[in-house]
Order: structure tokens, then C-alpha cells, then sequence
């Protein structure tokens, strides 16, 4: 028997299983143990062990960041305990009162981050920009501009960036691109192919995959900012502890089945909303329909898991829908194997005034589905019976 994982490539599903150094040489197991140590033993004072002290490496967090780095084609991977402290960590990257272009409806927390605590403790200026929009965006670089951070699906209406186009425009003026890749997961698409320098993931949501954890990834594109990148995370320390990385570990293992899953019953059901009388509109990538579904097709495998609709009708009307619900549950995550629905006005979004909601098109009758691995004819059941309900007095 050859190397567990040879230089030969293979597919993305091979890939979960095998790719990265996931395996302990030391003792043959066919998956890593969880090292709860915090330091290991130096055997002498000129020993230099890979593994010395937890925050800077940890075996089982390295098997879970070199799986997930493969999945991605980039050459490494930092996790951190959480998405937002993964988008806190890209930001050491740059000098104090940097510029920042940020795609128009970007990830509430990543707002925030910036907007209350970034401008005010390393002076980061930003400015907000359709990124679909190539003169809008060229127009909004400055000499100062370090970094345009990208999202591709936004949430919740699914926006898509053309990533190769924003990424080409931004390497030509040597400025650093990331794209919060979560909605996607790195199975539906690898944005690293597409010319981004960095890839963050909420691993909450589709890498964990089972509402059972909450972490967060880094994958980079060079080994020179993988290197620095590693050096911010342990000075930094937000590192995801060992226990975690098992889990997402554990998670990556299913992510093609999963999201397979997922996808097909997402594309069934927003098929199934757009036809319904009792749904105003359906936002999906992956049905024709949506302004940007040639881009969907040109840079993701499928439309995703997730499917926004407009419930018509008034507040009371979509209060019946939810109550009615009995396999959809009302929850602030998504990409877990059990569906999910949230309400973007009063959950999601809810820090926002009504007149940023407005700007942002976030209405009231506005209803985020996440797609589990359920039964799907289960699916289009329990929603065809809330509607039936919404619209009964
Ligand atoms: C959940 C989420 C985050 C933040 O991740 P946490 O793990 O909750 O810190 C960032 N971006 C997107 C798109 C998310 O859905």
C-alpha cells in the first residue's frame, strides 16, 4: 500500500475522506484522536517538536485544516473558533486605517465587526458596493484600499458576485480579495479556482453541518499568507479548540452526501414555491428565473440550499404560516440536516432600522428556508399545508 493520499488528484467526495493528513501515523487510526493537551514534552532543550503548545499547532486541529484546505485547492488553513473570529483574523492582515470594499449586504456580524469595533480600534474606513457593479467598484478603490471582502450567496436574498471578475480587477491592483464562501460550503463552490486569495468559512453551518458546533476557517491561496495568517492566529489566539475540529472534521466527512441532499431538496421546493399562488416571490440561483442563474451555473455546482420566498399576505398571514409549520423548525442557523426557516426582519436583520431593511429590499413577508436532509415530498407537504393556513381566516 501506497501513501493514504498520493499526489494523483481525485474527486471532491475521494477528497472528505482521504485528502490532508488526516490519519496519526503514530498509531494507525483511521481517524484522528482528539488531543486535549495543551503542551507537549520536550525531550531535551535543542528539541524543537512540531507540536510544543496548543494555540500555535494542535494535531487534531491540523488534520481538520489540512482536510479542509484540500477541499478548498488552497495550501492551508487556519480554524478559529468561531466564523466571526475566522473574519477578525483576515483583518490582522491589514495596516491600521486601511480601506476596506465590502459587497452590499454583507453578513450581519461582518458589518458589525467592522463598523463598531474595527473603525474604531485600527481605524479601518469602508465602503459598501454592489461588487456586480465593475465600475462601481473600481470607482470605490483607494490608494488605501488593502481588501475587497466578497459574499457569494448574500443572505438572504441571494445575491451573487461574479468572483473571477472582482478578483481579476483586484489583482491588478495588488489587492487582497476573501470571500465569505459559508453559504456555499466548499463543496458547491471553490472560489480559490476562481483567482480569491483567501476563503472563510462559518464551519456552524454546512462544514459542521449538524447544529452541533460553532467554528470558523481561513483558507488561503499562498503559502506567504498561510505563514502570516498562522502567525496572527497564535498571537491572536482565537484558535478552535480540539473538541470542535473533531466535529468538523467528523462533518467534512459527510459534506458531499449532504449537501447532494440538500440541494436537490432546495431546487425541488423552490420549484415547487414558485408555482404556489400563495407565494409572492421565490429567490433560488438555481432556478431560471433568478437574474443571475447563468453566473450560478458558470461558477457554483448547484443553486445551493437555500431558498428565500415572500409569503404574501399580512403580518397575521405569515404569523399562521410558521405556526403551521411542523418539520421546518424557526432558527437563526441554517445548514444543518434538519430544515430550517427564519424570519430575516426580526431575526437576521433585526439590528437594522427599518429604513436600512428597506435599502437593503428586506421585507416583513420575507422567509429564509434551509434545506435539510430530509424527505423532500415531506418538505413540500408541511410547507403546502403553512400556506394553506397563512391564507385561512
Ligand atoms: C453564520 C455566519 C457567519 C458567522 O459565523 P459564526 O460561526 O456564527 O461566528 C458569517 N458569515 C455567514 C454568511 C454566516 O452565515
Amino acid at each position: 500500500m501506497g501513501p493514504i493520499m498520493s499526489d494523483k488528484p481525485r474527486n471532491f467526495a475521494t477528497r472528505t475522506i482521504h485528502a490532508g493528513e488526516q490519519f496519526s501515523v503514530a498509531d494507525n487510526a483511521i481517524f484522528p484522536p482528539i488531543y486535549t493537551a495543551s503542551s507537549y514534552i520536550k525531550r531535551g532543550l535543542d528539541d524543537n517538536p512540531e507540536y510544543a503548545y496548543s494555540r500555535v499547532a494542535n494535531p487534531t486541529r491540523h488534520a481538520y485544516e489540512s482536510c479542509v484546505a484540500a477541499l478548498e485547492e488552497g495550501l492551508g488553513a487556519v480554524a478559529c473558533a468561531s466564523g466571526v473570529s475566522a473574519t477578525s483574523t483576515v483583518l490582522e492582515l491589514l495596516d491600521k486605517d486601511a480601506h476596506v470594499v465590502v459587497m452590499n449586504g454583507v453578513y450581519g456580524g461582518t458589518f458589525r465587526l467592522l463598523e463598531d469595533y474595527r473603525s474604531r480600534t485600527s481605524g479601518l474606513t469602508t465602503t459598501y458596493v454592489d461588487l456586480n457593479d465593475l465600475d462601481a467598484l473600481a470607482a470605490a478603490i483607494r490608494p488605501d484600499t488593502q481588501l475587497i471582502w466578497i459574499e457569494s450567496p448574500t443572505n438572504p436574498l441571494l445575491h451573487l458576485v461574479d468572483i473571477e471578475a472582482v478578483c481579476s480587477l483586484a489583482r491588478a491592483r495588488n489587492i487582497l480579495t476573501c470571500i465569505d464562501n459559508t453559504f456555499c460550503s466548499p463543496w458547491n463552490q471553490q472560489p480559490i479556482t476562481l483567482g480569491v486569495d483567501l476563503v472563510m468559512h462559518s464551519a456552524s453551518k454546512y462544514i459542521g453541518g449538524h447544529s452541533d458546533l460553532t467554528g470558523g476557517v481561513v483558507v488561503a491561496a499562498s503559502s506567504e499568507l498561510l505563514a502570516r495568517l498562522r502567525k496572527i492566529s497564535m498571537a491572536v489566539g482565537a484558535v478552535q479548540g480540539p473538541f470542535d475540529c473533531y466535529l468538523a472534521l467528523r462533518g467534512l466527512k459527510t459534506l458531499d452526501v449532504r449537501m447532494e441532499r440538500q440541494s436537490a431538496n432546495a431546487l425541488r421546493v423552490a420549484q415547487f414555491l414558485e408555482s404556489h399562488p400563495l407565494v409572492g416571490k421565490v429567490f433560488y440561483p438555481g432556478l431560471p428565473s433568478h437574474p443571475q442563474h447563468e453566473l450560478c451555473k458558470r461558477q457554483m455546482r448547484t443553486g445551493g440550499a437555500v431558498v428565500t420566498l415572500q409569503v404574501k399576505g399580512d403580518r397575521e398571514a405569515l404569523k399562521r404560516f410558521v405556526d403551521a409549520l411542523s418539520i421546518f423548525v424557526l432558527a437563526d442557523s441554517l445548514g444543518g440536516v434538519e430544515s430550517m426557516i427564519n424570519h430575516s426582519w426580526s431575526m437576521s436583520h433585526n439590528s437594522l432600522s427599518p429604513e436600512q431593511k428597506g435599502v437593503m429590499g428586506i421585507t416583513e413577508g420575507l422567509l429564509r428556508l434551509s434545506l435539510g436532509i430530509e424527505d423532500c415530498r415531506d418538505l413540500i407537504d408541511d410547507l403546502q399545508g403553512a400556506l394553506q393556513a397563512s391564507a385561512a381566516v
